[in-house]
């Protein structure tokens, strides 16, 4: 399924080589590879990428989510070449980055106080290490399956086998690959999502070492795995009674599911919370946030104490806020929170997803299609869609054929890999959906049915 897409691309197929000599994998970032080579892009714009072997892609993709108002969307782009003009990075604050903090915590209910980073994982990091100082615990519960950033506390059970995890019930906390000290593991606990009695078993027999949950909302680090059953507002009751710091890792859904983010969306008010992508509308912004008693464990308000420096959690970064990047995030939340851009999406969000679900059925493929707004995933199978064990029944090789086929037909359905997920965004059109869903029919067709 691959030999289609490959014919387009012989010169990315040569960069690649150029690129394997310089970088691992020939990519910046491990999730950028796949078989037989990725596709090297030199040109985006509204709703589509160019390559370098000049092919055109309607993007769903979208750079993993960060892209909400589109590529390049003009005033993003003119706010950046402003700022550009006018200040490059010092080590002092700068406005523009403390009113882009203004306008998070103005459109987050759980946010208070706020900080800067460059990535979700950074902004994980420092939201969990700040639960800790708060509670003065150490363990961190999160759900197995899970994707919430690169550091090694949170590369514990996501993408783990049966084997690894072992009962349902209580799994096991398991590093993602290799390099992760064990000692890392053993203050992370694993839990089931959607699995109320399971979750509460685990976390009240942890309680006293537990300082927080990080969760996503919405689990899209496994594709799109939606709450049920009051899930979430379970886990808000329970963690107040337990005395855990609840952080809602909103990295993904962050001004994605509404200008109030997911939280808004639910009418759930985490204590803590993290987010990136959207809010930089592509360029790299992020933060972690939360109630203000929470978040002065930063800066204690013990400032005649001499051991003041050891007395607080530590967060800093050299690029924290870099000017440019808060000057296109805080164009972006202004557009965000100013136009019909969740109408737009949403709206077109519904079309081709449920689309997508009625084609695939036409065909007679056992797909199940999940979505929430903007944000969905195919899973190649019939079966139920709850937790992150059922979506080991989604036939990967399959999605990543379907995916293949589709991309050579100049259509980006996210990337290979069923556990990730796809996005709409403001620049598409209701032209660019039909078509999206004629070319992703050919590719259901198209795909080893057996
Ligand atoms: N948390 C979640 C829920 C994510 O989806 C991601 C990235 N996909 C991260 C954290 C890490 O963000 P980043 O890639 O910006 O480090």
């Amino acid at each position: 399924h691959a030999k289609r897409l490959r014919e387009r691309t012989s010169n990315s197929r040569s960069f690649h080589e150029r690129a394997s000599s310089v970088t691992p994998l020939g990519v910046e970032s491990n999730v950028r590879s796949f078989d037989p080579y990725p596709f090297y892009v030199e040109e985006t714009d509204g709703s589509y990428v160019t390559d370098m072997d000049g092919n055109d892609y309607l993007d769903f993709l979208l750079a993993l989510g960060p892209i909400i108002l589109g590529h390049g969307h003009p005033e993003v782009r003119e706010a950046v070449k402003r700022q550009v003009d006018t200040s490059d990075l010092t080590a002092t604050p700068q406005p523009v980055a403390i009113e882009f903090m203004e306008a998070v915590t103005e459109m987050t209910p759980s946010i208070e106080r706020v900080r800067m980073a460059n990535s979700g994982t950074e902004a994980t990091m420092h939201a969990m290490r700040v639960a800790r100082s708060y509670t003065g615990k150490e363990k961190v519960a999160k759900p197995e399956g899970g994707y919430a950033g690169a550091h090694d506390y949170a590369l514990q059970s996501v993408y783990a086998s049966e084997e690894a995890l072992g009962p349902a019930e209580e799994p096991n906390t398991v590093p993602y690959g290799t390099g992760i000290p064990d000692a890392v593991s053993e203050t992370m606990v694993a839990i089931p999502f959607n699995d109320k009695e399971a979750t509460e078993r685990i976390l009240r027999k942890h309680a006293d070492d537990i300082a927080a949950v990080i969760i996503e909302p919405v689990m899209f680090s496994c594709g799109c795995l939606k709450p049920r059953d009051g899930y979430h507002e379970f886990l808000r009751d329970l963690t107040e009674e337990l005395g855990i710091v609840l952080i809602w890792d909103e990295v993904m859904t962050g001004f994605r599911l509404g200008p109030g983010s997911a939280q808004g969306r639910f009418g759930i008010t985490p204590d803590m919370t993290t987010f990136a992508k959207a809010a930089g509308g592509g360029y790299q912004v992020a933060g972690f946030g939360g109630r203000a008693d929470i978040m002065e464990e930063i800066v204690p308000p013990r400032k005649e104490e001499a051991s003041k420096w050891n007395s607080s959690a530590f967060h800093g970064g050299t690029y924290n806020g870099h000017p440019v990047a808060a000057a296109a995030g805080l164009k972006t939340l202004e557009i965000l929170r100013d136009r019909d851009v969740y109408e737009h999406i949403d709206r077109l969000g519904d079309r081709l997803f449920t689309g997508l679900q009625e084609v695939a059925d036409d065909v007679g493929l056992p797909v199940n299609v999940q979505h929430i707004g903007s944000m969905g995933q195919v899973y190649m199978t019939d079966h139920e869609i709850a937790s992150y064990r059922d979506t080991w029944h989604a036939n990967g090789d399959r999605f990543a054929d379907w995916w293949l086929e589709a991309a050579a037909d100049g259509v980006l359905f996210g990337n290979p890999m069923q556990g990730e997920r796809f996005f709409t965004t403001y620049t598409h059109t209701d032209e660019q959906i039909d078509h999206a869903l004629e070319v992703a029919e050919d590719a259901f067709r198209a795909v080893d049915h057996e």
